[in-house]
């Protein structure tokens, strides 16, 4: 803490929920959770060390016909391993969620108290903005998840829209009927913080019987990402990178398994020289693979 607005969900956790959401009714035209400090105003122009989201990042994995027309592909070699199985992966935010403040402040009930519809999200200092980066890892997971055999549920379909509402977004993946589900985000810390934090959710009725479930998944992504990526367990909020969280929705009312990612911290230096490229995101996603092929299988 110590860095006003620029907490995000890891960060907010510091606060009584009445706090924050109080904090959030308050300043919902500047603040966003995920920390950003990234106001209601244009962003700054983006440095562009990744794909655009009109023509969105593509790996030499997700090169396929059926991956451009978003079609199901055929698995490959090492296919099978998740034939049958339904993932549902939420990018975070939405590009174009600054151009509407009006629509992202919009208060939902959470299941156990009210948040605004959506935020902008946070950005590193360069102006490359989280929804981007989720959109780019999601994007390379789906690709991955599609070569082992799944069916991949996407709560949002480009980076330069509004939305969905965070509770729109658990809706889509409950009526998916998924089978394990990721919310990816990256955080708006303490400058001096770094690394990955995954937030699991606490029992509040329609997520009960999936309390559990989500604590393996959670363990299994924090595995994946110590193994596969450079970015450390967060250094400033969580135990080994995990933490509990009962305020947010997209955890209280999703009644598949589920963790929220926040991938590093967009706010430190370090951290966001790895965000923003290409190699990192696409690290994130295999790892996020590997995980979601361990607990389902
Ligand atoms: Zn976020």
């Amino acid at each position: 803490m110590g860095d006003g607005d620029r907490r995000g969900h890891a960060g907010w956790a510091r606060h009584g929920r009445r706090q924050a959401v109080a904090a959030v009714i308050a300043a919902v035209l500047a603040v966003s959770a995920c920390g950003s400090a990234v106001p209601a105003a244009p962003l700054p122009s983006r440095p562009s060390p990744a794909p655009a989201a009109s023509q969105p990042a593509v790996s030499p994995r997700d090169s396929t016909p059926a991956a451009a027309s978003g079609q199901r592909e055929v698995p490959d070699t090492s296919a099978g391993l998740l034939a049958g199985k339904i993932i549902g992966i939420d990018p975070g935010h939405n590009g174009g969620n600054f151009t509407d403040p009006a629509a992202i402040s919009h208060q939902i009930w959470n299941g156990a108290g009210w948040e605004p519809c959506d935020t902008t999200g946070t950005a590193t200092d360069g102006g490359y903005t989280e929804a981007r980066f989720n959109f780019n890892v999601a994007r390379y997971l789906r690709a991955d998840l599609r070569r082992n055999g799944a069916r991949v549920v996407m709560t949002r379909a480009t980076d330069d829209g509004v939305g969905p509402c965070v509770d729109q977004r658990s809706e889509i993946i409950n009526d998916a009927h998924a089978d394990v589900a990721v919310d990816i985000h990256a955080d708006g810390g303490p400058a001096s913080g770094r690394g990955f934090t995954i937030l699991e959710p606490v029992a509040d009725g329609p997520n009960d019987k999936v309390i559990a479930a989500s604590a393996r998944f959670g363990s299994d992504v924090q595995q994946a990402l110590l193994a596969g990526t450079t970015m450390p367990e967060s250094t400033y909020v969580g135990v080994d990178g995990i933490m509990q969280r009962d305020d947010l929705a997209g955890l209280n009312l999703t009644s598949v398994a589920k963790v929220l990612v926040e991938c590093g911290n967009m706010r430190n230096a370090a951290d966001a020289r790895l965000l923003v490229t290409a190699g990192y995101q696409q690290s994130v996603a295999r790892a996020l693979e590997q995980a979601i092929i361990r607990v389902l299988g």
